[in-house]
């Protein structure tokens, strides 16, 4: 069995970072950035108007104004306020040469080509002045960051048409199992249905990666024909169960026949202990515990790690953030092997959940966490512990 820390090491230093591609911006959602980027332009790039209304000079103080012409947001008309002259202007519009100050409409009355002031205006009041928000040449995002809607709005706004990202990967998920049967039909005596290449699609899905979806039987030859088939067309194979010892498991002796290194095979972890690593070539093909609550964990603790890294993210987006809480209720691990224990984050308590076994899927359902107990472990109630939020 190996340990948990080097089972992640191995993980990690076969994970390279997926190639970088010029991708259009509305394609990068949920990628990272391959390389440092800075604004090429200030932010507002030029001094306009936070209002509709009428730009003046306040230091012409408190007289009427004659009106001399109008600015809409757009092209730029390049008015000129003079001594007593005002325009009209609107949100978003360039203000004129000359212009310090910017009256609502609101608290401007207008007579015969008239303005006059019912509210006093501020030196720069209403004027956004260029810069303000970002100069040019400020540095707006640097490799490994994530790629959120506001990161895509900033980038936009500096009219970057694509961005240099690594490129998404392809994962196929093969569940195997005879008792497998997919969702939406009746299940015979003894058949289950195939929770797992769902689980591990949205868990995919949850990090921006989209997964093809196979199944195979519990036979050898079968196993060895669907393993070669999703190498061809994937980065990354994950295959739920079939990985134990049992005469039904047949995904490790498929692997060694077609020439792909076992990189591991068991961890000190429960649940999860029947894992496997393997490589081929570039590809990582991980064998998960068919135990769905044990293929949920290992994804999260070992998985997840090995796939943000391939996709290029920083080491702050790979692991899962660490969080201080209360523990609820008492808790031991008689056991010798690190227990992660499920339960809910909820006011400051953490609340272990339901059954905790490898196949309870109601208790995981109701939670958010993962507290660690090592071996020999015995923790009181009201206690902090530390635990790991997903
Ligand atoms: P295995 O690792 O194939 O021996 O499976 C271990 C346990 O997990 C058995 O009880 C299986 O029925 C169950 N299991 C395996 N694959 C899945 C799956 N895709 N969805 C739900 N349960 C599964
Ligand atoms: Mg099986």
């Amino acid at each position: 069995m190996v340990e948990e820390a080097v089972a992640l090491d191995r993980i990690l230093s076969a994970a390279s970072p997926s190639p970088v591609m010029e991708t259009p911006l509305l394609e990068t959602l949920g990628l990272f950035l391959a390389k440092p980027l800075r604004s090429a332009m200030a932010h507002p790039r030029f001094d306009n108007s936070v209002v509709d209304g009428y730009a003046i000079r306040v230091e012409d103080g408190s007289g009427e104004r004659v009106l001399i012409g109008e600015q809409p947001a757009g092209a730029d008309r390049f008015l000129r306020l003079e001594r007593n002259e005002s325009s009209r202007i609107f949100t978003g519009a360039p203000i004129p040469e000359g212009c310090t100050g910017v009256a609502m409409q609101e608290d401007v009355t207008l007579e015969n080509g008239r303005v006059r002031l019912r509210e006093s205006v501020e030196l720069g009041e209403n004027i956004r002045r260029t810069g303000a928000d970002l100069a040019a040449g400020q540095l707006i995002g640097s490799p490994g960051q994530r790629i959120t809607p506001q990161l895509v709005a900033l980038l936009a706004s500096q009219g970057l048409a694509t961005v240099s990202v690594h490129r998404p990967l392809r994962v196929t998920v093969l569940s195997t199992g005879d008792e497998l049967r997919p969702m939406g039909v009746a299940l015979e005596s003894g058949e289950i249905y195939d929770s797992n290449s769902v689980m591990l699609a949205a868990l995919l899905q949850s990090l921006g990666i989209p997964a093809t979806l196979r199944h195979c039987l519990d036979d050898r030859n079968q196993t060895q024909v669907e393993i070669n088939r999703a190498l061809e067309a994937s980065d990354v194979l994950i295959i739920s169960g079939g990985v134990s010892v049992g005469d039904h498991d047949h995904v490790k002796p498929a692997l060694a026949a077609l020439g792909a290194t076992l990189e591991l095979w068991r961890i000190r972890m429960k649940p999860g202990k029947p894992l496997a690593f393997a490589r081929f070539g570039e590809k990582l093909i991980f064998g998960l515990p068919g135990n769905p609550v044990a293929a949920f964990v290992t994804f999260l603790l070992l998985l997840r790690p090995a796939l943000l890294q391939m996709l290029g993210a920083r080491d702050d987006e790979r692991f899962l953030p660490e969080k201080t809480l209360q523990l609820d209720s008492a808790l031991a691990n008689p056991g010798d092997r690190p227990h992660y224990v499920r339960g809910r984050m909820d006011g400051g308590r953490f609340i272990p959940q339901g059954l905790q076994e490898s196949h309870a899927l109601f208790g995981l359902s109701r939670s958010n966490a993962l507290l660690r107990l090592d071996p020999g472990a015995k923790i009181s109630g009201g206690e902090k512990v530390r635990v790991l939020a997903w």
